[in-house]
Parts: structure tokens; sequence; C-alpha cells
């Protein structure tokens, strides 16, 4: 197959980013009246919302006694994609939904909350490929807003390979044409890892070059999850 063209001679990405320049993001919380928690993203042209709820699990016996139960459903709206997606659950939501479920858990005090089951909805209405860490990164902040007790906010970041030059935040046309596609998420305080996945071909030194241009962009994206936080729940000064 021809390589198709994503970066040009002046080293700019198709949309004009350099190959170490995010997409905008924007976060805010309180968007689902009726939700315990949620919280709405804007990363680049994906739009997505999650609303969290809190609840006794049911049946009784799907209870766990010792800890709460996390069960993120991401879904992407029939008109998210181009091509209208067909509905219901596929491979490819069902294995995000478990990424999202786990990378959430790890950051829960899920013994807090015996017997409870943390619904995580993940609604994608416009999808332009990172879905999986802006979900992530969004489901964060909603898990936050609900007040379920979290020891971290995990926040999530991509990276990839595009005509052979790692580049941050992987467009739409980068993902469909480039060379690799590594999503990463993390526990910022701690540094640990909670989900990393590489689809296509990279070096290690690539792998080392990816993840360290990631790690940099978490820590703005922390920052942005936690200013919507703030932004919610700060008490403005004299008035
Ligand atoms: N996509 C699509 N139809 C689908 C699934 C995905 O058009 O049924 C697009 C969508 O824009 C998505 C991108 O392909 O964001 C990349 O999908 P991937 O599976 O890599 O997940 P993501 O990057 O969104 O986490």
């Amino acid at each position: 197959m021809e390589e198709v063209k994503l970066i040009n001679d002046d080293g700019l990405r198709l949309d004009g980013r350099a190959f170490n320049e995010m997409r905008p993001i924007r976060i805010t919380t309180g968007v689902v009246d009726n939700a315990d928690g949620s919280a709405y993203i804007e990363w680049g042209a994906n739009k997505i919302v999650v609303a969290v709820y809190v609840r006794e699990a049911y049946p009784k016996h799907a209870q766990n006694i010792d800890k709460a139960i996390v069960k993120a459903r991401y879904n992407m709206a029939g008109f998210s994609v181009e091509e209208r997606k067909r509905p219901g659950p596929d491979r490819r939501t069902m294995e995000i939904s478990k990424l999202i479920s786990e990378a959430l858990e790890s950051a829960i005090m899920v013994e807090r909350l015996p017997r409870a089951e943390i619904d995580v909805y993940i609604e994608v209405l416009e999808a332009d490929a990172g879905t999986r860490i802006a979900s992530l990164t969004a489901a964060s902040v909603a898990v936050a807003d609900a007040g379920i007790p979290m020891k971290d906010l995990p926040v999530g970041c991509t990276a990839g390979k595009a005509n052979g030059k790692v580049v941050l935040d992987l467009s739409k046309d980068e993902d469909n044409y480039g060379d690799a596609d590594i999503p990463m998420a993390i526990l910022p305080k701690s540094g640990k890892i909670i989900l990393l996945q590489l689809d296509g071909d990279v070096s290690e030194q690539e792998l080392e070059e990816a993840m360290e241009m990631m790690l940099g962009a978490m820590k703005n994206i922390s920052r942005i999850q936690r200013e919507a936080l703030m932004n919610r729940y700060m008490i403005e000064d004299g008035e």
C-alpha cells in the first residue's frame, strides 16, 4: 500500500499540529442532572458524556461483600462516526468497556463501598480517534464528581507513529493510515501504568519516546481534570 502523507515538508501534521502537540481539551462536570456524578469532554473533535450512578448491586447474589463492583459501559452513538455505527455492543466496545472498568477500579477505594455497584455510562457523541482514552479521562472526573472515594484520578493520552515519526495524540487520519497507535493511562500520583496498548510496529526506542511524550502531556491533562472539579465545587470569594 502506498504511504499516505501525514506530515508535510515543514514537519507539520495534516491538522497543522507539531509532532508533540495535543489537540485542545475541555472538561466540564455536573452535566447530567439525574446522575450522581457526570462529566463532558471535548478532546479535539471527540465529544463524550459520562454519567455515574452508585447503587446497591442487584441481584443480591451478585454483590461483593468486600468491595464495590465497577462497571463501565462504553457506547458509540449511531451518529458518532462517518459511517453509521451498528447499534449495540461489539467486540471493540466490550474490550474498551472492560479496559476502562479495570482502570477506574485501580483508582477507586472499592473496599469502602462493599455491596455497591458503580455504573459508569459512557456515550461517545462524536468520535475522532483516541476515544478510549478521552472516555477514561472524563470518567475519572465523573466518578470524583459523584463523591466516590478515590486514591488518584486516572489520566490518559495517546501517541503513535506516522510516516515513521513518533507523534502525540493521534488524529483520525493518523490512526487510520499511521504505523502505530499507543494508548496509555496512569495513576498520576504513583506513576503506575493502568492501561497500555500497542497496535502496530515500533522500536523500543520509539516506544520510550512515545511514553516520555505522553507522560509530559498527561501532566497538563491532569491539571485540566482538577480544574474541572474545582470549577464546580469552589465557592467564589467576596460575593
Ligand atoms: N471508528 C469508527 N467506527 C467504529 C469504530 C471506530 O469510525 O466502529 C473510528 C473512531 O473515530 C475512533 C477511531 O476509529 O475514534 C479509532 O478507533 P480505535 O478502535 O483505535 O479506538 P479509539 O482510538 O477511539 O480509542
